[in-house]
């Protein structure tokens, strides 16, 4: 049994972890300030003596004992993460600082969860992990983009200069249950929207493209790289299949058996053209690919989202 931390574990990805861990025997502290998250994620782990839920803002310093960090706690859809963009970055930096005290402190492994982002509206394509990116560092999408690149550096300094263990996984475009019903990403939108006989809401032409990967597949390779020694990354996680927008409103339309239309909006700033990853690292190292198709994968978000909505 390891004690272990995960901040953001009442999120959508955290949530998913803390079950998966507690289930395997280990003893879980989930951090979380619910500025996403939210207790029903969590709630029939409430109960399991060996879970323990700290409501807590990790721009705070605060101090636990534990064997693994997992620091996941950060907004990730853009409308929340631009609603308070200084709290965003502030996470990213003086979260991940205090996170990265706390491994130091307790000589704990800590991985921290990046972002395809920090790929910004990438020039090379599929995006591999030697790429460095175009960000704009000054745009709306910034607090989360650099705020994540930074974070990524105070986790290889803390490397190079205080030897702590840490590990660097990025995460591509994932869905599935437990997303918020008013999270704002694409796939929890469209699927609300077609479940509701509402307009689905197109950014752009919706020729953009995106790779999604359903969330048991991701959280297989979140754990693989944490128990993985000698290997810090930063290493890609996420399914290459590449969709376009419109094609991903389609297939939820067809799913869900919607009379839903299509409505055009403006696209956002900075939205990047196009994303899918390359996993030949994550494949070498952790043995590691998704299994979950997309149609599949739906299914279950599509089931899990009609519940959420006749409550
Ligand atoms: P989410 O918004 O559902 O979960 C984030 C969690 O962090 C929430 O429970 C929120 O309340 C908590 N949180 C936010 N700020 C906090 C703070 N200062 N202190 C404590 N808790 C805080 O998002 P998610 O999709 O589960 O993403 C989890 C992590 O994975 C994030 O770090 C995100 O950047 C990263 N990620 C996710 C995706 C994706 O497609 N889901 C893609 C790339 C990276
Ligand atoms: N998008 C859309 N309609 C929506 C929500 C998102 O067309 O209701 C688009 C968005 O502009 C982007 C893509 O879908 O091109 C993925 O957006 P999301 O917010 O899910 O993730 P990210 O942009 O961070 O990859």
């Amino acid at each position: 049994m390891k004690s272990i931390i995960i901040t953001g574990g009442a999120g959508f990805i955290g949530s998913h972890l803390c079950k998966r861990l507690l289930d395997e025997g280990n003893k879980i502290i989930c951090v979380d300030n619910f500025f996403t998250g939210s207790k029903g994620n969590i709630k029939d782990l409430l109960d399991n003596k060996n879970f323990e839920l700290i409501r807590h803002d990790i721009v705070e310093s605060i101090r636990l004992e534990s064997e693994q960090i997992y620091n996941f706690a950060c907004p990730a859809s853009p409308v929340h993460y631009q609603h308070n963009p200084i709290a965003t970055i502030k996470t990213n930096i003086l979260g991940t600082l205090n996170m990265l005290g706390l491994a130091k402190r307790t000589n704990a492994r800590i991985l921290q969860a990046s972002t395809s982002e920090v790929y910004g509206d990438p020039f090379v394509h599929p995006q591999v992990e030697s790429y460095w990116g175009n960000v704009n560092p000054i745009g709306i999408r910034s607090c989360y983009d650099e705020g994540k690149r930074a974070a990524e550096t105070l986790m290889m300094d803390y490397k190079r200069f205080h030897n702590v263990d840490s590990k660097i996984i990025r995460i591509f475009n994932t869905y599935g249950p437990n997303m918020n019903e008013h999270d704002g990403r694409v796939v929890s939108n469209f699927i609300v929207q077609s479940l509701r006989n509402q307009p689905i809401t197109i950014y752009g032409d919706g020729s953009q493209t995106r790779s999604f990967c359903y969330v048991s597949d991701l959280v297989d390779g979140i754990i693989k790289m944490m128990d993985k020694d000698n290997f810090t990354g930063p290493v890609n996680l996420g399914n290459p299949v590449e969709y376009s927008i419109s094609n991903i409103a389609e297939i939820i339309i067809k799913l869900t058996n919607s009379k839903s239309k299509i409505e055009y909006h403006p696209l956002p700033q900075d939205d990047p053209r196009q994303r899918q990853p390359d996993i030949s690292l994550a494949h070498e190292k952790l043995n590691w690919k998704p299994n979950i198709e997309l149609e599949t994968g739906l299914k279950s978000t599509i089931e899990y989202f009609d519940k959420v909505i006749k409550k």
